[in-house]
């Protein structure tokens, strides 16, 4: 059985609800039946508007690198994953790897791919696709 909802109050000018009432009462061909739902679906309404303007925040941001590794904020996984850079490759410690999309999206930062084309020709076993 769906639990009956619970309600809550806001409050709002008298005169404005006044308004809201006469309108409500007097144009019935919208299918308002209380000042309630007219405030409620008004609300609704302009929260979807809203929402619809909110850009989404990209599900990677490099927080810091230096020629050590890499720290990546993964907003899907609501943490901070770190990449470290060593003379025999690139490891992600959250994945366990060298070709998971952490690591992918470290060695597409320019600042990150300077570091490490450096330490390629320091001798470091570092695989980069060819230049982006
Ligand atoms: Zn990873």
């Amino acid at each position: 059985m769906p639990r009956k909802p619970e309600y809550t109050g806001v409050s709002i000018k008298e005169e404005f609800a006044q308004s809201v009432e006469n309108f409500v009462k007097e144009h019935p061909e919208f299918g308002y039946r209380s000042i309630a739902q007219f405030v409620e679906d008004a609300a609704r309404r302009r929260l979807e508007e809203l929402r619809a303007q909110v850009k989404p925040l990209p599900r990677f941001e490099q927080v810091n690198s230096d020629e050590n590794g890499v720290k990546i904020l993964d907003r899907q996984l609501h943490k901070v994953v770190d990449v470290y850079f060593k003379p025999n490759g690139i490891r992600c410690t959250t994945d366990q790897s060298d070709k998971c999309e952490h690591v992918q999206f470290a060695i597409e930062q320019p600042e990150v791919r300077a570091i490490l084309l450096q330490k390629r020709k320091e001798g470091w076993k570092i695989d980069l696709p060819e230049e982006i």
